[in-house]
């Protein structure tokens, strides 16, 4: 028997619909690329996608065609999102990081008919617009004050674009398993493949990342999404943001530490997001300038393993708790979150510590597992290390135009392509990439644990293990360090650091000096570049 209930279909333009009537009147805060710092609200940011949709539609764009964005976060960015979806196209974000022919590659892969673009993009555009094969315009987000002289074809100014059209348009009739977002992940190893994200994915990943098991945002909240909208959907937060009424804040594309302290007091956040490297600047910059931070309350760190020495300086130097998060691109992103548990509250804070760095929970949504070489389910019980399995509804079960084939197994498990264990409190630890982790005399080391406890050192900006050839062990690690300007810390210093910390056969062999670590377009350490720099390494006898 069928359940009596509304097939009230889970669509992205519910979200703004929700967003307008609730919160109407909540500003949306935008540090323009121009450089001055804009203001609207959320029926401003509703009526200004409508006005996109409008144009969009008359430009003939249909239900299925691709537009893509090569932009900051911005106000004019979220308006094209939107717009786009709200037409039941599909908004194909695209990251500025990966490398000019990446771009051009993901651009002609995913058919995109027209391209959203930032000015500080256009050098890119211009140098591969002839092997653009399917962009018809190219659209500037910006006005025609500060419009460039792009030497691009077909080049339009957004503002001149929007301003043509009214509101009066209504959003397209779609089924909530209709395509709304495409993003490709950066593709270490071969061509990046595209994540087709759904409205009914990115609805309920909006539900699932505003529960209290995850970002748990209210309309008493001004949230910072520093992590880019053209990476995994900013982590869900430009749709959960608006659907919760909290104020939204957007850098634009100044993320250095004095530009993000500003936004943080002076709009008063009090949540945000990024990957540790942004906070590194950030709290150097309070560091250098004595500055303190009044109304932070929580920020969610994710992307790469977030660092010891950045949870306790966030915590006890500035009263701001730290949420680690792990998720990927093909998760919508959010895969697991840090809350604390009546277990990890009854502990002494040592004891707490040792649940902030594990990579958290995963919120009702998110199925996951470890399993090992053979697929037999590991136990979870902390010790344990395996291959990460999850499922669920925010889960890719494949890849766009069927690129890297079955991505699932017959129970529908999508492997993460990560190692991590899962301790009996359900706290998931990633130990290592599977291609990075180090099998030493038929073990496994974990590579991120020694990095993290590495850059603990004063004397270490950065750190990264990779495995070298080894003739009785068969592989064992090398630990490349970055120093700090100035500091000459030596081998015995950093090996003596480490010691009683990890167990002594994960001890690294050797310990490196290298200037600069290379890194992803998404700001993790390359480990093939390492691999490939180190190739002919020896361990010394
Ligand atoms: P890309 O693969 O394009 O760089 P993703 O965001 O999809 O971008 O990367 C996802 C991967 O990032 C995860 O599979 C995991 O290896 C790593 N990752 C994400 N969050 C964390 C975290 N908190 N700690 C360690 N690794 C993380």
């Amino acid at each position: 028997m069928k359940g009596l209930m509304q097939d009230w279909p889970l669509v992205v333009p519910t979200i703004i619909d929700h967003a307008r009537d609730a919160h109407g009147a909540r500003e949306i805060v935008t540090r323009g690329i121009e450089g001055p710092i804009r203001r609207y609200t959320i029926a401003d940011l509703h009526s200004r996608a409508r006005r996109a949709a409008k144009g969009l539609t008359a430009l003939g764009v249909k239900l299925g065609d691709r537009v893509a964005t090569l932009a900051w976060n911005t106000d004019r960015h979220l308006e094209m999102w939107y717009g786009v979806m709200g037409i039941g196209a599909i908004c194909h974000t695209v990251n500025p990081r990966l490398f000019p022919e990446q771009i051009a590659y993901i651009i002609n892969h995913a058919e995109d008919d027209y391209i959203f673009t930032d000015t500080t993009f256009l050098p890119i555009l211009e140098a591969i617009q002839d092997q653009l094969t399917t962009i018809k315009k190219f659209f500037v987000l910006t006005d025609a004050q500060n419009m460039p002289d792009a030497k691009l074809r077909n080049v339009v100014c957004y503002e001149d674009w929007i301003g043509q059209y009214d509101d009066d348009f209504q959003w397209a009739d779609f089924d909530e398993s209709t395509a709304a977002g495409l993003c490709y992940t950066s593709g270490t190893t071969g061509n990046p493949k595209g994540v087709l994200y759904s409205h009914r994915s990115n609805v309920i990943h909006t539900l699932l990342a505003n529960s209290a098991s995850a970002f748990g945002l209210t309309s008493l909240d001004s949230v910072l999404p520093v992590v880019p909208m053209f990476h995994a959907n900013a982590w869900g937060l430009t749709f959960a943001v608006p659907s919760s009424g909290a104020k939204l804040v957007l850098p634009g594309m100044k993320m250095d530490g004095e530009s993000l302290y500003e936004l943080l007091e002076g709009e008063q956040v009090t949540v945000t997001a990024a990957v540790p490297t942004l906070w590194l600047a950030l709290l150097e910059y309070l560091e250098n300038n004595d500055k303190t931070l009044s109304s932070l309350k929580s920020v969610v760190i994710g992307g790469s393993a977030c660092p010891q020495i950045m949870i306790e300086k966030f915590e006890q130097n500035y009263g701001v708790a730290v949420h680690h998060a792990w998720g990927m691109t093909e998760t919508s992103p959010i895969g697991t979150v840090y809350k604390a548990t009546p277990e990890t509250e009854a502990l002494e804070p040592g004891g707490r510590m040792k649940y902030k760095l594990k990579q958290g929970r995963a919120p009702y949504g998110v199925e996951m597992k470890i399993i090992d070489d053979k697929g037999t389910e590991l136990p979870h019980d902390g010790v344990a290390f395996g291959h990460l399995m999850v499922r669920g509804a925010t889960v890719a079960k494949g890849y766009f135009k069927g690129e890297g084939g079955k991505i699932l197994d017959d129970e529908g498990w999508f492997d993460t392509g990560d190692v991590s264990t899962i301790d009996p409190l359900g706290f998931m630890q990633i130990t290592d990439r599977s291609k990075d982790v180090i099998k030493s005399g038929g073990e496994w080391i974990s590579t991120i644990d020694i990095e993290n406890l590495t850059i603990a050192h004063p004397d270490v900006v950065e750190a990264a293990v990779i495995g070298r050839e080894h003739p009785k062990w068969n592989e064992r690690p090398l630990l490349i360090v970055v120093p700090k300007d100035g500091s000459a810390p030596t081998r015995e210093e950093i090996l003596a650091f480490l010691d009683g910390k990890i167990a002594k056969w994960w001890m690294p062999n050797d310990v490196v000096f290298i200037d600069e670590i290379p890194h992803t377009a998404t700001g993790k350490i390359q480990k093939m570049t390492l691999r490939e720099i180190f190739k002919d390494y020896q361990f010394p006898d």
